[in-house]
């Protein structure tokens, strides 16, 4: 699968695992709400008995009002109480209606839950009604039957109120049980989210780290062969998924071209340099001889303008030589063609000869040149003595370089760490920071004054280097800029068993 919908996938995956509680969140809502909505209800039907009461009460006192006012008028027979008493009849008509009209809403509200409630206050309140009208007629006809209906209507009254009461603590009742009820959906809908939330996240994480493992070990592995890549090593030892069939996999096989095309580059180039600089060499021991006879005079009498002439064209042969053995080395080393010849090297006739050569230019150049061989050296090691003694001879001739008259150049050798340890320590002009961790490359020189380019290849170290560590060894330099420059080489009283084939 393509990175491209893997990430599409894993993006819709975890969105559709996101709206799984979201979905709990909303069902639960949904049910509050509906609870809610029957709650409002039940206001509805609380004020509406409200208003029972108080049209019953009025009728009551209406009709009360109205038996006294009737009957006072039918005594006085004016004018100004036969306006109450049918004023008072509206009144009580009004109240008897309102009351007829919320019983009806009672008992059709929330869908009839009241109506068993509700039918015996209606069927006294039809009573009550029935006989308000009856004592009108009574009182109107003047007859004595009045005051018994009149007892009757008070009655009726008394029986309305418990009637009344028991629709109130029906709402109360359902008022209470709709409470409960949405206490426990909003809990159940609280816990449940919350476990939908916490599975998700879970899942969210696990489906996020998948991802993320599945796209970034192959970049990583591929940004450290990278990485070797830039330091010059064309072979990492990194295992790149290859076989992935999406970009990744791409990217891999990519690199491992490119590391293979960069591998045969490199041995193209170590291969002609290695045939160049052989190419090179006879003809210049040739020009070498040829330059020897003409100023030994073979040829004929040389003039002096000549002859220094000579001196300069067979110095330049000279260092064009030395050029081109470096070269060799170089290549050698790098193809892995070099051949260390080891044996036992006797460390300390190793050391004096290799001090001899240049305790006259220390003398020459007023230079203080202590060899120290500590009294733990080894007496022998194992090792390529022609190699060892260009190495040291290089960092020799360096520190030479390096140190103006009157600085001091040390050599120090003791045993270490099974094997034995070489400083050679100088007082002169050292290495700025920056260039230090560069001078062990193939000819990289550090620009400064106290140096001209010209005066060597830039070889020596990255050559010593190599022999170092085909000795299965370590070379390093600390230097302080004015102060001086040490350089100090690690090797094994053994090389590794694959050391003779370096
Ligand atoms: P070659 O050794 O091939 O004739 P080189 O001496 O210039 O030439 P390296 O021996 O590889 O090359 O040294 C690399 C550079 O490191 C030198 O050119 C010099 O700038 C710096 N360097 C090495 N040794 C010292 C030292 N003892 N003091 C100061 N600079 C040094
Ligand atoms: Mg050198």
């Amino acid at each position: 699968m393509k990175l491209r919908q893997r990430i599409v996938l894993t993006l819709v995956g975890i969105t559709v695992v996101l709206a799984i509680p979201a979905a709990y969140g909303l069902v639960g809502l949904r049910a509050v709400h509906d609870i809610t909505d029957r709650l409002s209800q039940q206001r509805v039907a609380t004020s509406t008995l409200g208003d029972l009461r108080n049209a019953a009460e009025t009728a009551l006192d209406g009709q009360r009002r109205y038996v006294a006012v009737f009957r006072v008028s039918s005594v006085l027979d004016d004018t100004t109480t036969a306006q109450d008493t049918s004023r008072v009849r509206i009144q009580v008509d009004s109240a008897i209606q309102s009351a007829v009209r919320a019983l009806g809403v009672l008992r059709t509200q929330n869908g009839g839950e009241y109506a068993r409630a509700t039918v015996p206050a209606a069927e006294t309140w039809s009573q009550i009604a029935e006989n308000i009208r009856r004592e009108r007629g009574l009182l109107a006809a003047r007859e004595d039957a009045a005051d018994t209906l009149r007892l009757a209507l008070e009655d009726q009254f008394a029986v309305l109120e418990p009637r009344l009461d028991a629709i109130e603590s029906t709402i109360v009742r359902r008022t209470g049980d709709e409470l409960d009820e949405a206490e426990r959906i909003a809990k159940n809908a609280a816990s449940t989210t919350l476990l939908a939330l916490a599975l998700s996240l879970a899942a969210t994480l696990l489906i996020g780290t998948l991802l993320t493992r599945t796209l970034l070990r192959p970049i990583a592995l591929l940004r450290q062969g990278m990485g070797s890549v830039a330091e010059g090593d064309f072979e990492p030892h990194v295992r790149i998924p290859r076989e992935r069939p999406d970009e990744l996999g791409d990217l891999a096989r990519s690199f491992g071209t490119m590391t293979e095309q960069l591998r045969e580059l490199d041995r193209l180039k170590a291969e002609f340099v290695s045939v160049a600089s052989h190419e090179i060499k006879t003809p210049l021991s040739v020009i070498r001889g040829y330059v020897t006879l003409l100023a030994d005079g073979i040829y004929g009498d040389v003039n002096d303008q000549q002859k220094k002439t000579l001196e300069a064209v067979s110095a330049q042969t000279d260092r064009l030589t030395r050029l081109v053995h470096r070269l060799l080395d170089v290549s050698r080393f790098e193809a892995g063609g070099a051949r260390l010849e080891l044996r036992q090297i006797e460390l300390r006739p190793f050391f004096d000869e290799l001090t001899e050569d240049f305790r006259v230019l220390a003398v020459q150049n007023g230079i203080e040149f202590p060899v120290r061989l500590a009294d733990d050296l080894p007496r022998t090691l194992v090792g390529d003595e022609d190699r060892l003694n260009e190495v040291l001879g290089n960092l020799l001739s360096n520190a030479f370089k390096f140190t103006a008259k009157g600085g001091t150049i040390r050599v120090d050798a003791a045993r270490c760490d099974g094997g034995i340890q070489v400083e050679v320590e100088d007082t002169g002009v050292g290495i700025p920071p920056d260039k230090l961790p560069h001078v062990f490359e193939k000819f990289y020189q550090v620009d400064n004054e106290a140096q001209p380019r010209s005066v060597g290849s830039g070889l020596g170290l990255a050559i010593a280097r190599e022999i170092v560590e085909a000795h299965g060894g370590t070379i390093g330099a600390e230097s302080q800029v004015g102060r001086g420059t040490r350089f100090r080489v690690y090797l094994p009283e053994r090389p590794p068993a694959a050391a003779g084939h370096a």
